[in-house]
């Protein structure tokens, strides 16, 4: 099989099995460019992989089976019934900690009419609930049955196996993949920046804008142009890549394990997964609302660094002096977690401080990247556990004895201490506080792990 046409395998299965999970792992969650790709749906997204030099896509039909009673549900359907008769090979993705369902067996209907190749995959197999799980699985007549763990990555490689295997797919002889030492693979240069925020925020205008000011190679990415808006430019050498939301609004909505949510939330959930860096526009005339909240918390919880984009400020020129402090006092108040992004006053509609925003982009990218050697990371803590010592729950008093970073974009970093113990939230934020003072780490989250050293 060549490389412009490469089987196509269909993640199938109920809402919240963990299909948008798995369609990460196995994309390579930090390169994935989660767009809709031509011919395909806004619901129904797809990327490339690749296992041991072996070449395939991804389709995740993302929570188009399962839903109900919604006037959207049938054409939802149709779309993933298109999907199955163009995928080369199924995986059937069950929850092994519910065990059988009736919406396992009545997909399983439309995947044995299909008459390809099917794979189950159980998932949730970390959780202890799941144990017994995987062998009430063959009364769907399916084989291979394997368990997997889509959140921490267990059994996934044997799934890739067994998928390149299925597909007898060739592997490229020119094909060379590159691995990071923190085992992250990227596509050299290329910025991922997802532009989020309420309907009428200015993000359609922010990216015209930021097209039609600088003197950027413009160029739409193949397949991308009717729905989603993704386009490629470059500054200053830096390669972005910018995913325009706006186009993910309009299409209704899906319900999904008891949640009513809109397509668009839930597209815009999975570009931001993808995201190096999240511009989170608000409309200054309108602030802060709960849904900037929410999509604020995702992008945090996906490790994309964040940026937020106070838009339409040359609305707010009349104001007076203190307004702008006025302004970010509140915006601070509403989005307290985010204390770590920047705030740019801009205009997409005049171009002001466009600029600023695609150099901020730049930077913020730069410090998620940022890796503080060890050594100078133990001083660090040295320094900061002495004056401030971490509270001891136990009897035994906790000590931090030395400390590592594990891993970048986002900054992850493993504390080794004396005794096995969880940081207090607010120690944590403390030391997370304290290390942006120290190094910067302007605009991205921090992670913090704790562990007992081993003897
Ligand atoms: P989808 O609706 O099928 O796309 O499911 P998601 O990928 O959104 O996952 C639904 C929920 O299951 C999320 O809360 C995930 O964190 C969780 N989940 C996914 N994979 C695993 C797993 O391997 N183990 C556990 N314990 N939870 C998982
Ligand atoms: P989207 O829904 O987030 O893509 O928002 P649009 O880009 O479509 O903009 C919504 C409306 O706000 C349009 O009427 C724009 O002209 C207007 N708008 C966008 N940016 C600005 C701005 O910086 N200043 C002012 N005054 N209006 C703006």
């Amino acid at each position: 099989m060549s490389r412009h046409n490469p089987p196509s395998v269909v993640l199938i299965g109920r809402p919240n099995v963990g299909k948008s999970t798995l369609f990460n792992r196995l994309t390579g969650r930090r390169r994935a460019i989660v767009a809709p790709i031509a011919g395909t749906t806004r619901d129904v997204i797809t990327h490339p992989a690749e296992w041991q030099g072996r070449h395939f896509e991804v389709v995740d039909t993302g929570g188009m089976f399962g839903a109900s009673k919604d006037p959207l549900h049938e054409l939802v359907l149709e779309r993933g019934r298109r999907a199955v008769e163009q995928a080369d090979l199924l995986v059937l993705l069950v929850d092994g900690r519910e065990g059988l369902t009736p919406g396992d067996r009545e997909i399983s209907k439309v995947l044995r009419a299909a008459n390809k190749p099917v794979i189950v995959a159980v998932n949730k197999s970390d959780d202890k609930r799941a144990v017994q799980g995987a062998m009430e699985f063959y009364q769907l007549g399916f084989e291979p049955i394997l368990s997997i763990s889509a959140e921490h990555g267990e059994g996934t490689g044997d799934l890739l196996d067994a998928i390149v295997e299925t597909l007898g797919i060739e592997r490229q002889a020119d094909d060379v993949v590159t691995e990071d030492p923190g085992g992250e693979r990227r596509v050299a240069g290329e910025l991922r920046v997802v532009i989020v925020g309420r309907p009428n925020a200015g993000k359609s205008s922010l990216v015209n804008r930021l097209l039609k000011e600088e003197r950027m190679i413009v160029s739409e990415i193949p397949g991308t142009t009717r729905d989603a808006v993704d386009v490629e430019l470059t500054w200053h050498k830096r390669k972005f890549r910018i995913v325009d939301t706006a186009g993910m609004r309009r299409a209704g909505k899906v319900s999904g394990g008891g949640q009513i949510e809109s397509v668009s939330v839930l597209l815009t959930r999975r570009a931001i997964e993808s995201a190096d860096v999240t511009v989170l526009m608000i409309d200054s005339n309108v602030g802060v609302t709960d849904q900037d909240g929410s999509i604020a918390g995702a992008a945090d919880k996906a490790g994309s660094s964040i940026i937020i984009a106070a838009n339409k400020w040359d609305l707010m020129k009349d104001r007076g002096h203190d307004f702008s402090k006025v302004f970010d006092d509140a915006t601070r108040r509403q989005l307290r977690f985010l204390d770590y992004a920047p705030i740019l006053h801009l205009s997409a509609l005049t171009g002001e401080r466009t600029p600023k925003l695609l150099e901020m982009i730049d930077r913020v990218a730069v410090a998620r990247m940022m890796r503080v050697k060890t050594p100078e990371l133990n001083k660090f803590i040295a320094r900061v556990t002495a004056a401030h010592p971490p509270p001891s729950p136990g009897r035994t008093e906790v000590r931090i004895l030395y400390a590592a970073q594990t891993g970048v974009g986002p900054p992850t970093f493993v504390l080794f201490t004396n005794v096995a113990t969880e940081l207090h939230f607010s120690y944590e934020r403390f030391l997370i506080n304290q290390l942006r003072e120290t190094f910067g780490f302007l605009g991205t989250p921090i992670r913090l792990h704790v562990r007992k050293r081993k003897r």
